[in-house]
């Protein structure tokens, strides 16, 4: 793991969509030691993306609890439950920070754990 000053330094020094990459890592990172600072790095992210009038990949967006931006992690920051409503299958994530509850629909076909743990959004692994 770096330390403060190294890791601010890489987050200044990349372009934006980097840095929120980095952001979305970290805040991936401790979100099970210490969800107030993963929350933290999450609507750190989120500011940087509406700054610069960037638009958040989708699964990154949807990792990030609406209200306190913390990191959703099945089983450990969020409880993640399947919903049938109408044929239609539903992904219940409720974050266990704040309480917050969202509901979007599950992809046909799709495990509802892939989007959870889908590295496409990231650019490069922080170590
Ligand atoms: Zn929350």
């Amino acid at each position: 793991m770096l330390s403060p000053m190294q890791l601010s330094k890489k987050i200044q020094g990349n372009d934006s969509s980097q840095r929120i990459n980095y952001l979305y890592q970290i805040s991936k990172k401790v979100v099970e030691k210490n969800p107030v600072l993963s929350a933290y790095y999450g609507n750190l992210a989120v500011s940087v993306a509406k700054k610069n009038v960037l638009k958040i990949h989708p699964d990154i967006k949807r990792q990030l609890c609406k209200k306190c931006r913390c990191m959703l992690i099945d089983k450990k920051s969020a409880k993640v439950k399947i919903k049938n409503k109408k044929k239609t299958k539903y992904i219940q994530v409720t974050c266990n920070t704040c309480k917050m509850t969202k509901y979007f629909p599950a992809n046909k076909g799709n495990n509802h754990r892939l989007w959870l743990e889908n590295p496409e959004a990231i650019v490069e692994i922080v170590n």
